[in-house]
């Protein structure tokens, strides 16, 4: 199989037909309709093999991966996406690998309606690169220099379970054996919070989405909109399978410290929680109130006694 034969069966074949899409998948570039009033939305994050997801990753997973991480960007600003591209760099076109990373990246694609309009496919070290393009009604943004003193602190979902998984597939972490398939999933398959990011684009003052671990996160929060924040410790949302499987000191670090999770901590004025709650609700997705924006830069994590809890790994830092 060629590379066109192969890029018209698993992506130009698979893709959603969009009618704001003029021209998508096969000429120089795509072309695209842009509602009239709304801002484009853009980002770009790349995968590489044995960095950003262990070498023994199943195709699907990647597939899946790749799309995830830029759909929790757009949802962390509040943005619809809509188009993506994807530039894809293979060892060699194994075609029952591409055959599943297609799948794993279509089955997201489709449920979230969002378009492939073109990429590019070279040989090299397994690399997946996806730009998501979305919309955003122009002034509505959910900016990380948003929060301000007195915000209530939130996240969705629960926290550290992709660390759990991650730290379980590279076996350093034992956990029972009926939760092997939920951690795993939990790192495989991040589920981004596009719905959420869309809703609370009306209502939070700052969004990040959890990539890099909660604590590292925030930190872009607080640097961005200077400020502080104050983080209770007891308050942050564990899975059942995570208070089942660790001790409750481990899960709270995997919480504050682990990355890939993709969940979004945002922060909205303390008078607003009931259309925080109407939003979890809505979405099915649980919003866990976590701390609050402070005065100062610190962030100040305390247990239920009032100590405050040294963290001495923040999170992965890229290039740190
Ligand atoms: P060019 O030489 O003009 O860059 P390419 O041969 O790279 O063209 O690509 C041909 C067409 O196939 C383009 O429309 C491009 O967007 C699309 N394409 C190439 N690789 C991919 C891919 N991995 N996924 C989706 N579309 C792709
Ligand atoms: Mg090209």
């Amino acid at each position: 199989m060629n590379e066109f034969e192969m890029i018209k069966q698993y992506f130009q074949d698979k893709t959603l037909k969009d009618s704001s899409v003029v021209l998508g998948i096969g000429d120089d570039a795509a072309i695209l309709n842009i509602p009239q009033n709304e801002s484009l939305v853009v980002c770009v994050d790349t995968i590489v093999k044995g960095i950003h997801f262990l070498t023994d990753t199943p195709a699907a997973a990647i597939g899946h991966r790749a799309l995830a991480v830029n759909l929790s960007d757009m949802a962390a600003m509040g943005a619809t996406p809509q188009w993506f591209t994807l530039a894809l760099t293979m060892p060699d076109a194994n075609e029952e690998w591409i055959a599943e990373f297609s799948r794993g990246l279509f089955e997201l694609a489709k449920h979230h309606q969002v378009t492939l309009v073109g990429g590019d496919t070279t040989q090299g070290p397994l690399t997946v690169s996806i730009q998501v393009l979305g919309t955003l009604a122009s002034h509505k943004g959910l900016l990380r220099s948003g929060a301000k003193v007195g915000d209530s602190i939130f996240v969705t979902g629960s926290l550290g379970d992709a660390g759990a998984g991650l730290a379980m597939l590279q076996d350093k972490l034992e956990v029972p054996l009926k939760y092997k398939e939920y951690f795993q999933h939990r790192y495989e398959y991040p589920e981004p919070r596009v719905i959420t990011g869309f809703l609370l684009r009306e209502v939070a003052n700052s969004a990040i989405d959890v990539s890099d671990g909660l604590i590292a996160d925030l930190r872009h929060i607080t640097q961005a909109s200077g400020v502080g924040a104050h983080i209770q410790l007891d308050s942050l949302p564990l899975s059942d399978a995570m208070k089942e499987s660790i001790t409750l000191e481990n899960a709270l670090y995997l919480a504050l410290a682990s990355g890939d999770d993709y969940e979004i901590c945002f922060t909205v004025s303390a008078d607003r929680h009931a259309d925080i709650q109407a939003i979890a609700e809505k979405t099915g997705v649980p919003c866990t109130h976590i701390g609050e924006i402070v005065s100062g830069n610190e962030i100040d994590v305390q247990d239920k006694n009032g100590k405050t809890i040294l963290i001495n790994h923040q999170g992965w830092e890229h290039f740190s």
